[in-house]
């Protein structure tokens, strides 16, 4: 072997450090918890096991037929290229319709609507279109998983308020207030909230907005599960409070949780211009359009809007009867306060008096009576255990059984 080739082998077989190949983004970033306790409980199933999952974020139901058809037949009409980065015409023209008519808009002016490839995406476009190094991002605790993986990645520093179930899981303004920096540029609102269930009243939501107009701070109003509502609770949306509200808050939806789409990968934001622009730019550098196709079964979702609601107001009467259901089994169990959530999919009980952490709380209860529950660790909240009632009565019945039993043991 002559020198050159020796040389070439000694320096290509340096062992390489595979963590230095990782960004800080990648170093920092947590996976979604909740994904992974689905995962693992699917993994148990697949295994042979018979899981109670209550692990699940999503709705049990297929999507609306009608739904499925327009999606369907735009791609049996060749809906098949690049559409523009905001989303297809029609359906921001639609949804600039319908947030007009829900006071979101002042005018109907679908530039300021922004279809992304789901709600996700659109509360992580809203985040890094405003907030950077330097810039403080409040956060109520229980959170959505996300919101602070999402404000680390965009170089800006999550802050947390927190709401336990004494106060039915809703920081106040005045909390808020106290917890303001002259960095803070932005509070993120979850109403209903994912993992509690809990609504914000008018009340309560006009006096955080009120704080953010007198002192200079934007509102992102994750609004994912606006129609999923019981009791004859009402869903309020800040950017509906008057004009400087509209330029304020950003608000997000989509289509997953209400229409059982969460595969279609869907989702919408509505800001004032200067934001919803600069959101389509970042869009169109990174993922471009949502799925075309996709896109149109949402229209038919938004034009045939009695229609939808009419699957959303069946898939209600479900949820709803599940929801009674688990909360009447938890408030049952001795060592165990449940609140009665109005909206979502969640409830959130307290298990805090049995001592264990919640992660351990949740492992146990996976390994021991198989049912998969998400640890109110991931959410910000220790103490507390997230279950989704989006699954079976039988799940709920036999689950609610095998919880007994555990908290019995400890
Ligand atoms: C599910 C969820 C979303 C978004 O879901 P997509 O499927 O990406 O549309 C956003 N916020 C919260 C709180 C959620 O639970």
């Amino acid at each position: 072997m002559d020198l050159k080739r020796i040389i070439f082998l000694l320096i290509t077989n340096i062992p390489m450090n595979l963590e230095n190949m990782l960004s800080p983004w990648a170093k920092n970033v947590s996976p979604s918890p909740t994904l992974a306790v689905d995962a693992k409980a699917k993994e148990l199933k697949a295994a042979g096991e018979d899981v109670c999952g209550f692990g699940a974020g999503e709705p049990d139901f297929d999507t609306p037929s009608f739904i499925k058809e327009a999606g369907a037949k735009a791609l049996a009409e060749g809906m098949t290229k690049y559409a523009p980065a905001g989303g297809i015409p029609a359906l921001r023209n639609a949804l600039a319709q319908q947030y007009h008519d829900l006071g979101v808009l002042k005018e109907v002016n679908p530039a300021q609507i922004v279809v992304s490839p789901g709600g996700k995406y659109s509360c992580y476009l809203a985040i890094l279109a405003t907030c950077g190094p330097g810039d403080e991002v409040l956060i109520p605790a229980p959170y959505w998983v996300s919101y602070p993986e999402m404000v680390k990645l965009a170089g800006a520093t999550p802050k947390f308020v927190f709401a336990g179930d004494d106060q039915g899981f809703k920081v106040s303004a005045q909390q808020i207030k106290e917890a303001l920096s002259p960095q803070t540029k932005l509070v993120i609102l979850n109403s209903p909230s994912n993992p509690t269930g809990c609504l914000y009243s008018q009340a309560e939501m006009e006096e955080i907005v009120a704080l953010a107009c007198s002192k200079d701070f934007l509102l992102m109003s994750d609004e994912i599960y606006e129609y999923l509502l019981y009791d004859g609770a009402e869903h309020y949306r800040p950017a509906s409070f008057g004009d400087d509200a509209r330029d304020r808050v950003i608000t997000v939806s989509g289509f997953s949780k209400t229409f059982s789409m969460t595969g279609w990968r869907l989702g919408s934001l509505v800001a004032n211009p200067t934001i919803a622009k600069a959101v389509a730019s970042l869009q169109s550098q990174t993922t471009s359009n949502a799925t075309t196709f996709a896109q149109y079964g949402a229209l038919a979702a938004v034009e045939n809007w009695e229609k939808a609601m009419e699957a959303v107001t069946e898939m209600l009467v479900h949820f709803d009867r599940r929801r009674l259901k688990l909360l009447e089994g938890l408030q049952g169990i001795d060592g165990v306060s449940c609140l009665r959530a109005q909206g979502a999919f969640y409830l959130f009980p307290n298990v805090s008096s049995f001592g264990l952490s919640s992660e351990e709380f949740s492992a146990r209860l996976l390994e021991e009576e198989k049912v998969a529950a998400v640890s109110g660790h991931a959410f910000g909240a220790d103490g507390y255990v997230r279950l989704s009632y989006a699954t079976s009565d039988d799940i709920i019945e036999k689950g609610l059984t095998r919880i007994k039993s555990f908290c019995e043991r400890l």
